[in-house]
């Protein structure tokens, strides 16, 4: 049999030899009592219980009293000699006995229980017998006391343990609270709801205060029934996750983990729910994009600022010819052909200073080697902060566009040169009728022919506009250097313009000694294209004045008037191809917008540049600058 402490004590006490009885230490009533000692007072057990020691027992004796106060106070007393009376058969019988005080002590040593033990004087033998009993009680006791302790401790451990575990979940529901967008549910064998948390649980219709510690299946029937077969997979062990979209419309991200003990039995399920409305919207958002980029007629890439191919849509794989697998990864330069290779670098400075480029037209090479006429948007693709991260870029097949151009051009360029052959001899018969006629006596005959000479001019120069302009669209627009004067140069020119312009004054000034080398026919058609332009466009009787400025690589020639003058925003136009500033006063001064395209044009393949500085009604200063030769 199996006895416990407790009660190994009362077994002992209860088949002890003597007469034992425990009392309350303070209020000495008699909490226990021995079968032996109730025998020596011949009394039942109930009449005893809860009842004073002192009026049971005659202590009144002072020695009886001063050994059961010791007790009270811890020590134990042996030995001390009294009587017993119980009466028999109606007689009163007094027998000597000795008692023995022993204090019993709580786990925190204070006296709670005094053990009494009585002995009939009935010889030495017994009394050792007893004295065995004692140390046993003692030793009983002492253990007790340890076994007292040893529980304290427990407590103490479990104090401990619950506010770790408080402290764990109050660690779990502040992790779920903090991860946004989410809900996290611990589940147990029995799919009972364990622990749920998260800042989106109110939203998908949980309540931790009902929840926990609830069946699902006793909260909602309907919803545990859509749960369970998920429920059922994760507690047999699988890993999973699923998607659910909410009737409100949310999306939400769902993974099912097992959880599993040491010996690799489930004891619970983890379930997170995580809200990706926003993500999923985004997703849609660029699917949408990708649509529309992809049936694109452009070709539309995009590429990292090292001009590394990011995307390449079907468009582009129809006019490249390459595909994306093909490109994706690749370098943009592999279709940029060899002679336009510097236009990339300068792109990307452009965007990496927050500018976009618009409809800049440009060749690009396929795959086949073809040469393509492109017209390209290109913009800075951004991230949240602004930061440029890539680069889009749209890419128009202008080719046909440039073909009908082309056609265009060739049929100007042959009617001018067809036109330019009678013209000459025109000119030629003009200037020999003029010759003769300068003294004929009808003064009209004389005019006519000078008025004629200079129509027959005009129109040659606008002829060989055309025909220039046809050229270099067609990349004949050949450019012949050769080492001259240009101050010799200004001084001609302005010396036949003196002779034909008789409407406002010129001054050629600071221009000595300019050699350069450059196409002499080329150049005198820029300077005369200048010059006559400040004529159209200044008041009769306004000064001309022609500037040289010359420093160690380049010569600045300016041609100044004091007309009209250009606005602002059609200055950056002026050099384009047929472009006229249209108002009431332009409309009547004849002219197609070439000259400065052309001039512009012969400038550039000199290596120089050119740019006017002008104000509306203040009129305007055109400046083109040479490389100088350098002086010997
Ligand atoms: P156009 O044959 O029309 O003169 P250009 O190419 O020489 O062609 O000039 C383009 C346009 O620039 C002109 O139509 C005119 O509006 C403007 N322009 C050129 N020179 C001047 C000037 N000196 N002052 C004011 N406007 C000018």
């Amino acid at each position: 049999m199996h006895i416990t402490k407790e009660e190994d004590l009362r077994y002992i006490i209860g088949h002890a030899p003597a007469g034992v009885c425990i009392l309350n230490a303070d209020t000495l009533n008699i909490e226990l009592i021995n079968t032996h000692l109730l025998k020596l007072i011949n009394k039942e057990r109930e009449n005893l219980l809860g009842k004073s020691y002192k009026e049971i027992f005659e202590v009144a004796k002072p020695d009886n009293e001063t050994a059961l106060n010791m007790a009270g106070t811890g020590q134990s007393s042996h030995d001390y000699k009294g009587t017993i009376i119980r009466v028999l058969n109606g007689k009163k019988e007094v027998t000597p006995a000795t008692f023995v005080y022993c204090p019993v002590r709580s786990g925190k040593g204070k006296v709670s229980q005094i053990a009494v033990w009585i002995l009939e004087n009935s010889g030495e033998a017994l009394n050792e017998e007893l004295a065995a009993i004692n140390e046993e009680l003692a030793a009983t006791n002492e253990e007790y006391a340890a076994l007292n302790e040893e529980l304290v401790t427990t407590n103490e451990e479990l104090v401990e343990t619950q506010d770790s575990l408080r402290r764990s979940e109050k660690l779990f529901r502040s992790i779920a609270l903090n991860i946004p967008g989410s809900l996290i549910i611990v589940i147990d064998q029995d799919h009972r709801y364990v622990a749920i948390e998260g800042d989106i649980m109110e939203k998908m219709g949980y309540d931790r205060r009902d929840y926990e510690g609830k069946h699902p299946a006793d909260i909602s029937p309907e919803r545990y029934e859509a749960s369970r077969p998920l429920y059922e997979r994760v507690m047999s062990g699988e890993k999973f996750s699923v998607e659910r979209k909410a009737e409100t419309g949310e999306f939400y991200l769902v993974h099912f983990v097992p959880l599993k003990n040491e010996n690799g039995v489930v004891e619970s399920g983890l379930i997170i729910a995580l809200d990706i409305t926003e993500i999923k919207q985004a997703e849609e958002k660029s699917a949408k994009l990708a649509a529309i980029v992809e049936t694109s007629d452009d070709a539309i890439i995009s590429k990292t600022l090292e001009s590394v191919i990011t995307s390449w849509n079907t468009s582009a794989q129809r006019m490249f010819g390459y595909t994306a697998e093909e490109m994706i990864g690749e370098s943009i330069y592999k279709i940029i052909p060899e002679d336009r290779q510097d236009e990339e670098p300068h792109i990307i400075s452009r965007l990496k200073s927050g500018d976009r480029v618009d409809h800049f037209e440009t060749k690009r090479r396929t795959k086949d080697g073809r040469l393509l006429d492109l017209s390209l948007t290109i913009s800075p693709i951004k991230d949240k902060q602004g930061n440029i991260i890539g680069v889009s870029k749209i890419a128009r097949d202008i080719t046909e566009k440039k073909q009908e151009e082309q056609r265009k051009n060739d049929f100007i360029g042959m009617v001018s040169h067809e036109l330019k052959t009678p013209l000459t001899s025109l000119t030629a018969i003009i200037q020999a009728a003029h010759s003769k006629l300068r003294h004929n006596e009808d003064p009209f005959l004389s005019g006519a022919m000078e008025k004629a000479n200079y129509q027959a001019r005009r129109m040659a120069t606008m002829i060989n506009g055309f025909l220039n302009v046809s050229r270099l669209e067609a990349g004949k627009l050949l450019i012949e250097k050769q080492p001259f004067d240009l101050d010799q140069l200004l001084r001609e020119i302005l010396e036949e313009t003196r002779l034909t312009v008789t409407t406002h004054s010129f001054s050629l000034e600071e221009c000595d000694h300019i050699a350069v080398n450059a196409d002499r026919d080329k150049i005198s058609s820029v300077i005369s294209n200048l010059i006559s332009n400040a004529v159209k466009y200044s008041p009769k009787g306004s000064s001309i004045d022609i500037r040289c400025k010359i420093n160690k690589e380049t010569v600045i020639v300016s041609v100044k008037d004091d007309g009209m003058g250009i606005k602002s925003e059609d200055i950056g136009h002026i050099f384009e191809r047929y472009y006229r500033i249209e108002t009431s006063v332009t409309r009547h001064i004849s002219g197609f917008g070439i000259g400065l395209y052309l001039s512009a044009e012969i400038i550039k393949r000199h290596g120089g540049d050119i740019w006017v500085e002008s104000e509306s009604t203040k009129g305007s200063i055109f400046y083109f600058s040479l490389p100088a030769t350098k002086r010997k």
